[in-house]
């Protein structure tokens, strides 16, 4: 079972602060690093990974599924290695 609420809550906060232009402030690596920070958060509270980065991990460059950057992702937001990880 996972926290869904809690999930599209992190996602809503990351959509928000993108309508703010904010992600374009940070520097590739903290940008990261901030997501794998709301991650571990989310992790405490059983959200899902997929959720919290619906949408936004994409736009961001940032595969769901290992949380780091990637190059070719489909549209979950998982990249081309890590869908094959996952068969
Ligand atoms: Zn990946």
């Amino acid at each position: 079972m996972s926290n869904h609420s809690g999930s599209y809550q992190l996602n809503d906060v990351l959509i928000l602060l993108d309508s703010y232009q904010f992600f374009e402030t940070l520097e590739k690596e903290k940008i990261l690093s901030l997501i794998k920070g709301i991650q571990k958060i989310g992790e405490e509270y059983d959200s899902n990974n997929g959720e919290i980065l619906d949408g936004i991990g994409k736009k961001l460059g940032i595969c769901y599924y290992y949380i780091e950057f990637a190059d070719q992702m489909d549209d979950y937001g998982i990249c081309t290695k890590c869908n094959g990880l996952k068969k």
